[in-house]
């Protein structure tokens, strides 16, 4: 049982203490969890999420300590269109001993939030071709172990229309994602968060998945993407049960940025 991305307080959407997150993840019987609080980038140069990565790692070495035989507690971050503004992104991961770095894209151009738009007035497919090409950039150019929910703007697109889109259209383009992120040793997530919402999937769904394995991925991690503690652990049956239907037989984790494949039953 492993959860490989949640937020904490340090992130501006997230609430709990490090510690709360860490007994949520006990009582829910995790073995291992990867904390992923928000660091986002924007093309305004003089923009980014200003968070206190020294208390953040404090705290996480005093939970270490704490849950040592209870837990596993990776020092995680979630970095958001990187290649918007690469020399923060590269100094923060220089100078931040990271076990684990989600990839993730939540604005495209012009710092167009995903998460803001009228899905009545302008469809995913609008938007999607747009947010996979920024994946791709992102992709090419950035430091990231896994990339994070990439059927993103669903999220937030199935929440207002309530319907699930088609990814037929786009498979040449996701294919040309997978394979750059296979080329570079990334992998990508499951992302779980929309399991216990109005979604009721995960993010990417059974058929990218499957998809990732045919194009030869190899690497995936597992994350509920928590903002706060009911929904830590939330999802992860599913999304292993997932990986298995799409003929995975280890999910990934990841100690000072290196990948240890775990075998899934
Ligand atoms: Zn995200
Ligand atoms: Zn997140």
């Amino acid at each position: 049982m492993f959860d490989y991305h949640m937020h904490s307080k340090y992130s501006i959407d997230g609430y709990e203490e490090i510690d709360i997150l860490c007994k949520e993840s006990i009582k829910k019987g995790l073995k291992e969890i990867a904390i992923t609080d928000h660091y986002d980038l924007y093309q305004d140069q003089n923009r980014e999420d200003n968070v206190d990565f020294k208390s953040l790692y404090k705290d996480i070495l005093e939970a270490r300590k704490k849950y040592k035989d209870k837990l596993k507690i990776k020092y995680g971050v979630e970095i958001g269109q990187s290649h918007f503004n690469s020399t923060l992104a590269n100094n923060l991961i220089a100078t931040q001993p990271f076990d684990f770095i989600i990839g993730s894209v939540h604005n495209l151009n012009d710092n167009f939030d995903v998460g803001l738009c009228n899905y009545n007035k302008i469809s995913i497919e609008d938007i999607y071709s747009d947010y996979v090409n920024t994946l791709i950039e992102m992709a090419k150019t950035s430091d990231f172990d896994s990339m994070g929910h990439i059927t993103y703007p669903v999220r937030y697109a199935f929440a207002q229309t309530k319907k699930y889109p088609d990814w037929t259209p786009f498979k040449d383009q996701i294919e040309c994602l997978y394979k750059e992120l296979i080329k570079q040793d990334k992998g990508i997530e499951i992302n779980c968060s929309g399991c216990s919402k109005v979604l009721q999937r995960t993010m990417p769904d059974l058929d990218l998945v499957m998809f990732y394995k045919e194009c030869g991925g190899k690497i995936l991690t597992v994350g509920c993407d928590s903002h706060s503690k009911e929904y830590v652990g939330a999802g992860v049956n599913k999304a292993l049960q997932i990986a298995k239907q799409a003929g995975f037989n280890e999910i990934t984790t990841y100690t000072q940025r290196k990948p240890k494949f775990i075998k899934i039953y």
